[in-house]
């Protein structure tokens, strides 16, 4: 099976290329923003929105016009990577995948990615890559690339500059090992398998919240674009950054555990997404609650439960394994001794005592047994020939290729 995975370093760019970098990520945000600008004036004036074709036709008036020269400087092909992005922005968006596209910030992703690989040359004895108008950059060298490179995205991040490297190769298809297991995902608890074993919340965002605050605080009290006030936004940064770092660190050591233990795992099809947009509501229909729930959404979306079941899925798939998601039913509720579904069975948060036959046990793990029930009844339903879509969220083709990054 083809096997996609993306190899990302820490570049060490002269001053020049710095610059030059800043200037493409520029172009780029100034692409899509226009663009999204023209299609927004279509859509006014009801004229149809423009596809990828005739946005690149626009692109060219752009670069040859009188306004936006230095258009020209940047390569054409990040250009044309950013309308693609819109492209597919618009498309997520049409397809309830997402909020509607908006406009680039400064410093916000900064970003622009090499489509053409025959554009491309990576020299890893001599740790460098060599990138259109841009020429050899030298990069830190943690690890090597493996496979053939597809593309190169060039990114910015908290003042520091990377590439990510996404390759292609031919790996043979493994042999899954280990059992099936089902995950009840919490709050107080990250983590909890049907076999008791649990992870702890790493929560790096509160820990560190009361530093990002003060922090945060201290910029608000500077003059805008001062001295200070940059220095004080670099901290924060700094901050933010570190948080990112922990968590991320979090999510791989601990979908990497689960899925090189397990063959099939089995998670709530929770909707993230919806959890953490419906708690403000909207003006017709105000959210209640909203403080409360405000507050779990902030854990879920700090714990980044979202990121961990991607993660999931594509290191199952690299291992031989499967990941099926189920509906969250009454999988907090249910007896796994008798199947009595009640809400009196949990009387508290943390535990779980049936009325029916007395059966007791920790809430989360119970919550973890009845997933895993529900994914073998699902597993059996595809096996048999029904049609199950793919975890949602996630897209694997046929040929059981994974996108991920490294
Ligand atoms: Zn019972």
């Amino acid at each position: 099976m083809q096997r996609l995975q993306a190899f990302k370093y820490e570049l060490m760019p002269t001053g020049e290329q710095q610059r030059q970098m800043r200037r493409f990520a520029g172009s780029c945000r100034f692409v899509f923003n226009k663009a999204l600008a023209l299609q927004k004036e279509r859509y006014e004036q009801g004229e149809k929105k423009l596809g990828y074709a005739g946005l690149c036709k626009e692109l060219t008036a752009w670069r040859n016009g009188a306004e936006t020269p230095w258009l020209s400087d940047a390569p054409i092909h990040p250009l044309q990577q950013t309308l693609k992005d819109l492209e597919r922005a618009y498309s997520n968006f049409f397809a309830k995948r997402a909020d509607f596209p908006r406009f680039k910030k400064k410093g916000q992703g900064d970003s622009f990615r090499y489509p053409d690989p025959k554009q491309i040359k990576l020299d890893q004895v001599n740790s460098r890559v060599f990138l259109p108008k841009l020429g050899w950059l030298r990069y830190r060298n943690s690890r090597d690339v493996l496979g053939a490179v597809k593309n190169v995205t060039v990114s910015q991040s908290c003042g520091k500059w990377f590439v990510s490297i996404q390759t292609a190769r031919e790996v043979e298809r493994p042999i899954p090992t280990g059992d099936a297991v089902g995950i009840d995902m919490g709050v107080a608890r990250f983590a909890t398998l049907s076999d008791g074993t649990f992870f702890a919340p790493l929560n790096s965002f509160k820990r560190h919240q009361d530093r990002l605050r003060k922090a945060q605080q201290a910029m608000s009290r500077k003059q805008k674009f001062s001295n200070n006030w940059k220095k004080a936004k670099a901290r924060v940064q700094r901050i933010h950054s570190r948080i990112g770092n922990a968590r991320r660190d979090f999510l791989h050591k601990t979908s990497t555990a689960i899925s090189q233990n397990h063959a099939m795992v089995c998670i709530e099809d929770l909707q993230v997404r919806n959890m953490s947009t419906s708690a403000a509501g909207n003006t017709e229909k105000p959210g209640r609650n909203v403080r409360a729930k405000s507050g779990l959404n902030k854990s879920i979306l700090d714990q980044g439960w979202f990121e961990f079941r991607r993660q999931l899925d594509y290191k199952l798939a690299w291992s031989g394994g499967w990941l099926v998601a189920v509906p969250p039913q009454y999988t907090s509720r249910t007896c796994p001794c008798c199947g009595h579904v009640s809400a009196d069975n949990r009387q508290t948060q943390a535990q779980f005592l049936c009325v029916e036959c007395g059966f007791e046990d920790n809430a989360d793990v119970v919550g973890a047994i009845n997933v895993l029930r529900a994914g073998h009844a699902r597993f059996a339903c595809e096996v048999s020939g029904a049609v199950m879509p793919p975890a949602a969220g996630t897209h694997r083709s046929d040929s059981g290729a994974v996108q991920c990054h490294a």
